[in-house]
């Protein structure tokens, strides 16, 4: 049997996306209801637990973390769990996706625990829109760690923007612009049915719009010379040469055939895709005492379950029953 973790269509996994909590401090409409209970704290896996299976996850080829949430900086000392990962040999890469609201009291410690590499999240640049998104007020305090986080040195610094129809389409442009003279690279991402609210693909600004949009504003953009196909993200360069920017277009364009992605909730299940129905437990086995080739085992399995594609296309698809924030983006 491989040592690495090979699903039924060929597909290596070597990225492991780890929720390290559901709780967040906003409430965006597109990814969790605004009443909610949120997993008791016993249910969380400790840093020590995420350690081990980040140490078995590595001898299965993992070498790609990136900490998630819910919102990350909502767990305490996550500078903590920086640190015991970073010690962890084979894992090259760690990276962190944040709401920012947190980032200026902790930016300076994640830094010095060994992160180097942030994607925040920033739907608008208008207040009103951010608290239609979020449902809470915070735009200053994210620009704000922001700064503070290019102070620090992360680098590079993305600033990911999901696009609603209706809601923040006008801020693509001022978006872009604010990221071209700020020095951080812009992506969007179409909106996803995996929230609370009612999803329709009419609510969906496609990649071609965003891209038609930003090449009339503010200039052309050229496929990007170190673009990975690999990941989710079409990366592109200004033709001017100032500044970068990525599409995820999970809806128009799925990129299921790369996929080598595979996450752990913050309560310890294994889910080998963000549309997945069924999740493989590895708490209960970390918790009974399980040997690391148990752990492996349970990898294995839910890698070899995986399905072809995710089916946000087909009239057979079936929303996941946690939303987003549980799940871990
Ligand atoms: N709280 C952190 C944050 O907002 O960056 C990390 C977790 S959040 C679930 C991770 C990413 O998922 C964010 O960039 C967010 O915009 C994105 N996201 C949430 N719901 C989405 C949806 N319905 N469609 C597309 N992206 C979504
Ligand atoms: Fe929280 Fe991130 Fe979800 Fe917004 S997208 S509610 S910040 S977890």
């Amino acid at each position: 049997m491989s040592a690495r973790l090979i699903d039924g269509f060929g597909r290596v996994h070597n990225n492991l996306r780890i929720s390290v909590t559901d709780r967040c401090n906003l409430r965006c409409t597109y990814c969790m209801p605004e009443e909610v209970a949120f997993l008791p704290r016993e249910e969380l896996l400790t840093f020590e637990e995420i350690a081990r299976v980040v140490r078995v996850g590595v001898g299965l080829g993992i070498d790609k973390l990136r900490l998630t949430g819910g919102e990350p900086l909502m767990r305490r000392h996550l500078d903590r769990l920086v640190a015991l990962l970073t010690a962890v040999t084979g894992t090259r890469d760690i990276s962190l996706t944040t709401n920012g609201l947190l980032l200026n009291e902790q930016a300076e410690a994640l830094y010095h625990a060994g992160l180097r590499r942030i994607n925040v999240s920033l739907d608008t640049l208008r207040p009103e829109i951010f608290r239609q998104l979020t449902r809470r007020d915070g735009l200053k305090q994210i620009l704000t760690g922001l700064e503070v986080a290019q102070e620090v040195g992360f680098h590079p610094i993305k600033l990911n923007a999901v696009v609603v129809r209706g809601v923040n389409e006008a801020d693509i442009v001022p978006l872009v612009r604010f990221s071209r003279e700020n020095g951080f690279e812009m992506r969007f991402i179409e909106y996803m049915p995996i929230g609370a609210e009612p999803w329709e693909r009419a609510k969906v600004v496609f990649a071609h719009e965003i891209m038609e949009c930003i090449e009339s504003e503010v200039g052309a953009l050229i496929p990007a010379p170190d673009y990975d196909p690999r990941s989710p993200a079409m990366e592109f360069c200004f033709a001017d040469g100032r500044g970068r920017v990525g599409i995820i277009a999970s809806v128009s364009r799925p990129f299921c055939r790369q996929c080598n992605r595979i996450r752990l909730t913050a309560d310890g299940k294994l889910r080998n895709c963000l549309f997945a129905l069924e999740e493989t437990d590895l708490k209960s086995v970390l918790r009974r005492g399980g040997s690391d080739e148990e752990i492996a085992e349970v990898f294995r399995a839910n890698i070899a379950d995986k399905w072809e594609g995710h089916e946000i296309n087909t009239a057979r698809f079936v929303k996941p029953l946690r939303t987003m924030h549980a799940i871990g983006g």
